[in-house]
């Protein structure tokens, strides 16, 4: 199998980015189009088209719903076909950037990024998710390439929720594993490829980062002072855990989504809680010892990332709810990317060992 590796052309990253991009961007094209969510207008519009008309450049706004629904994408693109844009910029949460790269797609031209907050990696990455009127997983979408400027401003992050970070710390932390098991089962990445070296490299780099600097990161969050912690675990968050599972690849924890995301409660929780969660399933399943996982639930702990269904939303859970966790799982794709094949049962009974053991902690 061919060896790839793919990455944003570049990526930005400091307090006041945002007032820095234009040169970046000029390379491009020159029209863009702005979608995004009305808050994130509220919050950034403005100061995207300054920084836009001081380099020469045309940018034109698209409110985007906040569904990421077909109709919404098709409603959107429509819009920016008039406007002619060379590229899109897509600016949010998770939902305006994959919306910002859903347009791009239809369009088949460029995507800049700007994130608001450090909650996944979605801006580095070249897939966004859509979904159906129900709020269920409808389809992963792949652009052709990966955006073109990521534009990740630390001082827009340092203000996002708290909740947002240790999200973004939760989608982060579970790299290393997924990438280890992907590539030890001969898993196809994100490109349908094995994996470089890189990607593992990347991998380890961004969970020794977390473990490192997660707990002085969410200090300097709460405390609004961008300090090396701060950047290093917003780097962790959207860079490295975006360019590991990209061209390393997933496993289970990412394949737990589908399962969690079919049951109330945890079907709300944010996708880094829920993957953080899952990876003590993933750990049970690699019968990884008690005080291999502990170390990691004690590191949960401090990060306030969930050890449990309750924690996630989930309090309770019935037979047909673990059932309906364990099937879904099984339906995603990445649950193949393991060291061996795995049952639903199995699954059942990972997750129930993960919540005898940490339950009541939560
Ligand atoms: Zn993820």
């Amino acid at each position: 199998m061919l060896r790839v590796f793919g990455a944003p052309s570049r990526y930005l990253q400091g307090p006041n980015a945002l007032a820095e991009m234009g040169p970046y961007l000029s390379h491009i094209g020159k029209r863009a189009s702005l979608v995004a969510d009305t808050i994130v207008m509220d919050l950034i519009g403005y100061r995207v088209q300054q920084v836009c008309a001081a380099a020469d450049l045309n940018c034109e706004s698209l409110i985007f719903t906040g569904d990421i629904v077909p109709a919404e994408i098709d409603r959107l693109s429509a819009l920016a076909r008039a406007q002619r844009p060379d590229f899109i910029i897509g600016a949010g949460g998770g939902k305006g950037i994959d919306a910002g790269k859903a347009v791009a797609h239809a369009l088949d031209i460029p995507v800049v990024t700007i994130p608001t907050a450090a909650s996944n990696d979605a801006p580095t990455s070249k897939n966004y998710v859509i979904y159906d009127e129900n709020h269920r997983l409808l389809r992963v979408g792949h652009m052709k390439r990966n955006p073109e400027v990521v534009v990740v401003d630390t001082a827009i992050i340092i203000n996002a929720p708290l909740r947002m970070l240790t999200a973004g710390i939760g989608d982060a932390i579970v790299k290393k594993f997924e990438v280890a098991q992907c590539i030890g089962a001969g898993g196809p990445n994100m490109f349908g490829a094995a994996a470089c070296q890189a990607a593992s490299a990347l991998s380890e780099l961004c969970y020794s980062t977390l473990r490192a600097h997660a707990a002085g990161a969410l200090g300097a969050e709460k405390n609004k002072i961008i300090d090396e912690d701060f950047e290093r675990v917003v780097e962790a968050a959207v860079l490295l855990s975006g360019l590991a599972f990209e061209s390393g690849g997933l496993s289970i924890a990412h394949a737990m989504t589908r399962g969690l995301s079919a049951v109330r409660g945890a079907r709300d929780a944010l996708h880094g809680h829920q993957v953080a969660y899952a990876l003590l399933v993933q750990l049970t399943l690699e019968r990884r010892s008690a005080e291999f996982i502990d170390d990691i639930a004690a590191f949960y702990k401090e990060v306030q990332l969930p050890t449990s269904l309750a924690a996630l939303g989930l309090a309770q859970p019935t037979e047909a709810e673990l059932g309906t966790i364990a099937e879904q799982t099984m339906t995603a794709k990445h649950v193949k990317n393991f060291e061996r094949a795995l049952s639903a049962s199995e699954i059942v009974a990972a997750v129930r060992l993960v919540e005898q053991r940490y339950s009541e902690e939560s």
